[in-house]
């Protein structure tokens, strides 16, 4: 339960959670929160979806998909770099940057005016797209612990605070990701 406090990050704090994701129902679940705090607030925001090869990136994207209405496939563009959704009254964009083997392509591809306050933009490996991408109000940070999913989430704006907050208070409500806490440390 003092998890997060263990790591220096409060759940209280209105720009820090951190919670743990025992299965892929909850990582579902949280990408769930954070579709319906996209839908209450601001259409225009950047996240960035930070983790390894396998650390869950997709499948809460799919959580965010599923949860504005869209049914069909969710898969990251790795090789079309984005994807429009337009669901629930809102333009999501859902770029991969995996493939980038400079920061330069994503000039070259001209993405810098999908982030043009157009919609919301959700980015896979942002690292790969070095300082060209412009900042993220949110940042979702995943990472494989124990058997689940370990996840930081951090407000970069007072857009990502807001999106932040709405998101921990539909988390409360949420019982796939309430049943979440810290696995004892070892
Ligand atoms: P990424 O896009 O980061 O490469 P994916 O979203 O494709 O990763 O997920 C990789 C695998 O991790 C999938 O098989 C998915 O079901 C699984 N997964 C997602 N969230 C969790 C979780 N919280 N606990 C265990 N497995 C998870
Ligand atoms: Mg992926």
């Amino acid at each position: 339960m003092s998890g997060p406090a263990q790591h220096g990050i409060f759940r209280g704090d209105d720009s820090a959670t951190r919670v743990f994701l025992p299965d892929e129902a909850a990582t579902l679940a949280l990408g769930g929160a954070l579709g319906a705090a996209l839908i209450q607030g601001q259409a225009e925001i950047v996240v960035y979806v930070e983790g390894d090869l396998g650390a869950g990136k997709t499948t809460l994207v799919r959580g965010v998909l599923r949860s504005l209405g869209y049914s069909g496939k969710v898969k990251s563009p790795t090789y079309t770099l984005v994807e429009l959704y337009v669901v629930s009254g809102l333009n999501l964009y859902h770029f991969d940057f995996y493939r980038f083997e400079q920061p330069e392509e994503y000039l070259d591809a001209g993405l810098d005016e999908y982030f043009q306050g157009m919609g919301v933009c959700l980015v896979e490996w942002p690292d790969k797209a070095g300082a060209y991408l412009p900042p993220a109000d949110l940042r979702v940070q995943l990472s494989t612990a124990h058997d689940g999913r370990d996840v930081v989430l951090l407000a970069q704006s007072e857009k990502g605070r807001l999106c932040l907050t709405s998101l921990k208070f539909r988390l409360a409500d949420t019982p796939a990701a309430t049943s979440s806490s810290l696995p004892p440390q070892r």
